[in-house]
């Protein structure tokens, strides 16, 4: 059904989402490019001879599902949503890897926390060793404590932490808990969130999101449809759009009652309520999937004031989801653009709201220089 949607929206060839497209600008590479993975669709739409048909689904499979192009399309053209469709009628090993990656975090994470102690301190950057180390980072970089503020949050509240923070990094669960303090209900009793889907719809396995979805909803009403307060940009825009499916809901006054209750911790924080430790400057990397405007962005520029300096305008950290195993080498190119990107005074503690951008920042960062996510910034 995207396909036909995307082909009633013609391609007016205006370019803007070459301009937009982060693994396009890195590699120079047309048939990367959202226009030539387009044109691809087009011809096996139109049953023409695509060549090499091997290649051509190795090439719809490069792309990092940032939205890019999307937004800036005149036409209406979302070659993600297209690509997500086709990759789930026709699922690969990627995929099935991809099942297991997210199916089994609660083992496998924490277990390659474990092996990054037996692997080689420095590391290629965007290497293996490079990610299994990002994962079990820990930097050192606290710059705030909370010194004022309990009582700031819309009770009953529950924290969606993500499946970076439940299986890699449970001290995000425990600063957030510090900063929701008494407001904050369900930090160690939250309920046994699925992944939020979203890199699970992107590598093509929509049954699995799907459920992901039914069992959230169905665990967020139990609890009675609290605040659903979230720590990751991608998780945000993830659970929103769950809004947009509504078979998932009761009825239209439970789907308005979600909407309004998916809401990033950032948006609830006042600057005034922490006291600095340090007097660093901290460089911000806007998620792709971070709202628009971005709460994580607008807390942590009132938190630095001077001291804050936003990152690169548009890079994305290259990360991609199930195309950082299908095309590690590209995710890094993409990576190493973004890190180009940065002014040289940038460099030296680089923070994020998204769990992706962090690992993939943490695995790829140039000498001396800090990946965290903000939470990590806080005192505990
Ligand atoms: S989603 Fe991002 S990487 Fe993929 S084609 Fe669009 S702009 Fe390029
Ligand atoms: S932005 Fe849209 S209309 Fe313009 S070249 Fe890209 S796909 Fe075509």
């Amino acid at each position: 059904m995207a396909l036909e949607m995307d082909r009633d929206r013609d391609c007016i060839l205006c370019g803007k989402c070459l301009e937009a497209c982060p693994l396009f600008k890195a590699t120079g590479r047309e048939e990367l490019s959202p226009r030539g993975k387009s044109f691809l669709i087009q011809e096996a739409l139109e049953e023409r001879n695509l060549g090499n048909p091997a290649a051509a689904r190795k090439l719809l499979g490069l792309c990092l599902g940032c939205g890019r192009c999307a937004d800036v399309c005149p036409q209406g053209r979302n070659l993600p949503e297209t690509l997500r469709r086709i990759k789930a009628g026709h699922p690969g090993w990627q995929a099935w890897v991809w099942r297991a990656w997210i199916n089994n975090a609660k083992h496998v994470w924490p277990w390659l926390g474990g092996c990054a102690k037996l692997l080689p301190g420095r590391s290629t950057a965007g290497s293996l060793p490079s990610v299994v180390h990002a994962l079990a980072s820990r930097p050192q970089m606290e710059m705030f404590r909370r010194s004022a503020g309990d009582g700031f949050l819309p009770s009953p509240a529950v924290l969606f932490p993500g499946c970076m923070a439940r299986y890699a990094k449970p001290w995000w669960i425990q600063a957030a808990g510090r900063i929701m303090g008494s407001a904050g209900q369900g930090l160690e009793d939250f309920p046994d969130w699925n992944c939020c889907g979203f890199t699970l719809g992107q590598a093509g396995l929509s049954g699995l999101r799907s459920d992901a979805c039914v069992k959230n909803v169905e665990l967020w009403r139990n609890l009675g449809r609290p605040l659903l307060l979230t720590i990751c940009a991608t998780c945000t825009t993830a659970l929103r759009n769950y809004e947009k499916k509504a078979d998932l809901f009761s009825d239209e006054d439970e789907r308005r009652t979600w909407a309004k209750a998916v809401q990033p911790l950032s948006r609830y924080l006042n600057p005034h309520d922490f006291r600095p430790l340090t007097d660093a400057c901290l460089t911000y990397h806007r998620p792709c999937h971070a709202p628009n405007p971005d709460p994580d962005e607008a807390f942590l520029r009132d938190l630095f004031g001077p001291r804050f300096i936003a990152g690169a305008q548009g890079a994305c950290c290259g990360m991609g989801g199930v195309m950082r195993l299908s095309a590690p080498e590209l995710s890094t190119q993409v990576a190493t653009q973004c890190w180009d990107a940065l002014q040289p005074q940038a460099l030296g503690h680089v923070v994020s709201g998204c769990s992706g951008c962090v690992l993939q920042l943490s695995a790829t960062a140039p000498p001396k220089t800090d990946v965290s996510h903000w939470l990590e910034l806080m005192r505990m």
